[in-house]
């Protein structure tokens, strides 16, 4: 077995069939620990873990986080919730209680055990920002009532319970606020830019570009998001976030739709289409404090992790 320079410890993903969350099984597995996956499939899939499902140190659990769980590890990475707009527009309800009474039972769980506990948040919770970059200590410009709201208040809730639970527990937290991350495994139909102009692009379809398209988003790859999120478990008890996670290289969609075009080599034309309702002008993280803390920036640019992505939903269309 490989094992890392660490002892092993037994570490709880919820959400860890999902797209971040099943690279991070693989990547803990590799380092020698012991995982426990818990997931209710509502967006993450099998598929996405079967090649880990023999791993003699994987086990999995279908299992909703809104109920209590009674298991014993020393660590919970807590990434259970639907993330991309469609997806957790779906069931707005269901979505705030993910966020809200998740975050309660796992940090009832990590009250329990004492065990050190993460919390997937996200720049959502800074809104359509006045403030460019975002830095950790802006508030944000949140819609309370809008379509937006049940993903971005309840993980800005989330955000309150982890340090409500810190200062009156004393629990060990840590609290990543993630930038649009991509890579394999994202779902092909959860809407997101990515994952929608690769397939549009792959089947020969117009690229949606909604919006003018010159609002902007700065892309993480996915291998550059797990390594963050371990150093950010990893790092001394007093840094508890939050930390912004993303990469800092900011790109319009329309030039997303322009890398995205000629790395596929296709001629698809763009279409335009209504942008939604309070999404977002602009984004970038500052991630000043995560390469301090953390000693973390992303290395992957987005021409290589494009090439990585649509290689792999080119495999899953042949695969079809
Ligand atoms: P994903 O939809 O692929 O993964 C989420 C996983 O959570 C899925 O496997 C889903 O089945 C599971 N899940 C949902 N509700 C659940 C419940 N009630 N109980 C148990 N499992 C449940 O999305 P992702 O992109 O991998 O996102 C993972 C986490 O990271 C989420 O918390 C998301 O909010 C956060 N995040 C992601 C991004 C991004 O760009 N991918 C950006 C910011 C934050
Ligand atoms: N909880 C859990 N697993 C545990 C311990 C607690 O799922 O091992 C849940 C429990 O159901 C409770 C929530 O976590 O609703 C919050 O627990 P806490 O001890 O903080 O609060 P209390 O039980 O006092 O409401
Ligand atoms: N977008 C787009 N075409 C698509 C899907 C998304 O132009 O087919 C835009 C969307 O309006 C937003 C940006 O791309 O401005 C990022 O959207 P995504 O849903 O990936 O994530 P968000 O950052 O909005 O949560």
């Amino acid at each position: 077995m490989q094992r890392g320079c660490h002892a092993r410890k037994r570490i709880l993903i919820t959400g860890g069939a999902g797209f971040i969350g099943s690279h991070l099984c693989e990547r803990l597995l590799g380092e020698g620990h012991d995982i426990l996956c818990a997931d209710n499939f509502y967006t993450g899939t099998r598929d996405n873990i079967l090649h880990l499902l023999d791993h003699p140190h994987f086990e999995l659990l279908r299992h909703d986080v809104t109920f209590p769980l009674f298991v014993e590890v020393d660590e919970i990475y807590n990434l259970a919730c639907p993330a991309s707009p469609i997806h957790y527009q779906n069931d707005p309800v269901q979505t705030t209680k993910t966020s809200v009474h998740g975050a309660i039972n796992m940090l009832g769980l990590a009250k329990r055990l004492r065990a050190k506990i993460l919390q997937a948040s996200t720049s959502e919770v800074y809104g359509d920002p006045e403030m460019h970059p975002q830095q950790e200590p802006y508030w944000g410009h949140v819609n309370p009532i809008g379509p937006r709201a049940c993903y971005d208040e309840g993980k800005r809730c989330a955000e309150t319970l982890f340090f409500d639970y810190y200062r009156q527990h004393k629990l060990r937290i840590k609290v990543a606020r993630i930038f649009n991350t991509y890579g394999p495994r994202m779902h092909p139909d959860d809407g997101r830019v990515v994952s929608n102009f690769i397939m549009q692009a792959l089947q020969g379809q117009p690229i949606t570009l909604y919006g003018d398209g010159l609002q902007t988003r700065s892309f993480c790859y996915i291998d550059d998001q797990v390594d963050a999120l371990i150093r950010l478990m990893n790092s001394p008890d007093q840094f508890t976030g939050p930390v912004n996670l993303g990469n800092p290289t900011e790109f319009t969609i329309l030039e997303l739709a322009q890398h995205v075009l000629r790395l596929v080599g296709s001629d698809a034309e763009l279409v335009f289409k209504p942008l939604p309702q309070d999404d977002p002008r602009q984004r970038c993280p500052d991630i000043t404090l995560a390469k301090a803390a953390l000693d973390w920036q992303p290395t992957v640019t987005l021409d290589a992790g494009l090439r990585q992505t649509i290689a792999y939903f080119r495999s899953q269309l042949t695969a079809a």
